[in-house]
């Protein structure tokens, strides 16, 4: 798809986060059914109720990144009857939610050598996510990977931020939310994203200069193409049906539809290519 010459002038790598670099659908996965047990034992409910209450709870949120589970699910009244302890649950999930993390949040093999090969060679990256900033921070920031390699993150302003408890608003007063590079916050998902404006360039720079990598046809292609840029459409993210099964009972309906939009109509542009594992990535730049 890449004449030499082409793959010559790309300049910045434009990575997507959950299902590009890492796989948050596994993860999530996970993290969801662990947590709705530990509701259910202390609710003395049927995790079948926790997990339609929880459905609820984040449809109203409109987002599974919501952190007000506890408080979202006594106002349901599911608590009603038992004498739940509201500090030493949310505790509990915590905990559960940090393990699940540590346990099963990492990036795709192959990625950090495309980082560093990209990195050694001028390129520079940057993390363009839908993800809130909050969320997307730290799930970055809890991972095993150089930072450094990214100039900055671009993440979903955090309509919440203002329900964020006290103690962690220190970690986005400077705009780095915990992390070694700054963090920008955008009000429009992709593909509406204004990426002259995002990435500092002309339109004819991004076509030329920016190549965008990423799982999610509707959102990461669509923003490729609508720029006319170089896409890669990144296969090895395609969520197993399992997961999403696992997932559709807890996730909002429009959440999974999203998390689900990974086919895209090729044909749309022609510098848009499907690849199957990021060391693809370094055969498509003749890197190797
Ligand atoms: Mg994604």
């Amino acid at each position: 798809m890449l004449s030499f010459m082409e793959s010559n002038k790309i300049k910045t790598f434009v990575w997507d986060v959950d299902n590009t670099l890492w796989d948050w659908i596994s993860y999530a996965a996970r993290t969801y059914p662990a947590m709705s047990e530990i509701i259910a034992e202390e609710a003395g409910v049927e995790r079948g109720l926790v997990e339609q209450c929880m459905q609820a709870y984040y449809t109203e949120a409109e987002t599974m990144e919501s952190s007000w589970l506890v408080q979202g699910l006594d106002k349901r009244g599911l608590f009603d009857g038992s004498d739940m302890d509201q500090g030493e649950l949310i505790a509990k999930l915590q905990k559960s939610f940090h393990t699940n993390r540590e346990r099963s949040l990492a990036l795709y093999p192959g990625i950090e050598e495309v980082l560093e090969e990209a990195t050694r060679r001028g390129i520079g990256h940057l993390i363009l996510t839908d993800a809130p900033a909050f969320h997307a921070a730290s799930r970055l920031r809890h991972l095993d990977v150089d930072q450094s390699h990214f100039r900055a993150m671009i993440a979903m302003e955090d309509s919440l931020v203002h329900k964020i408890p006290k103690e962690h608003h220190h970690r986005f007063e400077d705009g780095r939310y915990g992390l070694e590079i700054p963090v920008y916050r955008v009000g429009v998902e992709k593909p509406h994203t204004d990426l002259e404006t995002a990435l500092q360039m002309t339109r004819e720079q991004i076509r030329e200069q920016v190549c965008i990598i990423g799982d999610n046809g509707a959102k990461d292609m669509a923003l490729a193409a609508r720029y006319e840029c170089v896409g890669l459409h990144a296969a090895w993210g395609r969520p197993q049906q399992e997961n999403l099964n696992t997932l559709s009972r807890f996730a909002p309906t429009r959440v999974l539809r999203r998390s689900a939009e990974t086919g895209f109509n090729a044909h749309s542009s022609d510098r848009i290519a499907e690849i199957y594992s990021p060391d693809s990535i370094l055969q498509m730049m003749e890197w190797r």
